[in-house]
């Protein structure tokens, strides 16, 4: 089975690879977060050991002036040493809280959609790479997972901002098996 797929939507270059999101080259990384902002495991945990303290640092002050941030809901701090510029932290709904699937899959898909319209009009980024959201510690399923995030990407390049900088969005997992999940639901619409 293939470990890598690329495609081509308008012209915005979507991939699907294996590899550490800690690590790309892109102008934003998307967090897998939780409502208050503990980097404290998973890809969070990565990603605030990669960039250092300030990532973790930003994250309280944000919430100490803002309050938590709902499931669905972005907001971003910077990268810290880390290759990219900047961290859009999203917070995606846990399967067991829900006994409702379609609430889940709707939620994880306004997650991306919100994410990437962020990336384009907040940080006027051209590229973008993002993890599993909700697919580790937070349980949902990973064909589930992956299904609603290319549906968000969908929606995205099909009905671009005004002026979009997006060109390069990247799905990044460090999990081999989760990685080749994503080639094959991604590899129906790219
Ligand atoms: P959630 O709590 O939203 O479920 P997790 O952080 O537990 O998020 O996991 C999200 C996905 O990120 C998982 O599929 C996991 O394999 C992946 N992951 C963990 N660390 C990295 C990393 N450094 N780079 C890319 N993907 C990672």
């Amino acid at each position: 089975k293939a470990k890598h797929l690329e495609g081509t939507i308008g012209d915005i270059k979507i991939s699907v690879y294996e590899g550490d999101l800690t690590q790309v080259t892109v102008d934003v990384v998307v967090n897998a977060a939780n409502k208050r902002l503990d980097h404290a495991g998973g890809v969070a945990l990565a990603i605030s050991r990669a960039g250092g303290r300030k990532i973790q640092k930003e994250s309280y002050e944000y919430v100490d002036k803002h309050g938590t941030i709902p499931i669905g809901q972005v907001m971003h701090t910077g990268a810290g040493k880390m290759p990219c510029q900047y961290v859009i932290h999203t917070v995606g709904p846990k399967w067991n809280n829900h006994g409702d699937e379609e609430t889940v899959k709707a939620q994880l898909y306004e997650a991306l959609v919100n994410v990437l319209y962020y990336a384009a009009n907040r940080l006027k980024a051209t590229s973008i790479a993002i993890p599993a959201i909700s697919a580790g510690i937070y349980g949902v399923p990973v064909d589930v997972c992956a299904g609603q995030l290319m549906l968000a990407t969908l929606k995205f390049v099909q009905s671009p901002p005004e002026n979009n900088t997006l060109r390069d969005i990247r799905f990044v997992n460090i999990d081999d098996q989760i990685n080749r999940t994503f080639v094959r639901i991604f590899s129906d619409s790219l």
